[in-house]
């Protein structure tokens, strides 16, 4: 049986893992992708969440951190 690489299309055996052309995986990708639960989900949601306010705290520190040189270097 053969398959196809999902990047570069080269047709090799069913027994190849990965692309013997670019690398590629082309194993089982069922296997790869867990399926997710629903807890799972809300746990990922919340560390967008964390990362999406960590960014936002970064920005903040780095805008008054920025005003703060600003004003310290004018003196
Ligand atoms: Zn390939």
């Amino acid at each position: 049986m053969m398959k196809s690489c999902p990047l570069c299309n080269t047709e090799m055996s069913e027994r190849y893992n990965y692309c013997y052309q670019c690398g590629e995986y082309v194993g089982d990708t069922a296997s790869l992708v867990p399926q997710s639960t629903p807890e799972e989900e809300q746990v990922q949601q919340r560390q967008e969440r964390v990362i999406h306010y960590g960014c936002l705290l970064l920005i903040i520190l780095w805008a008054v951190f920025g005003l703060w040189f600003c004003v310290n270097i004018n003196r």
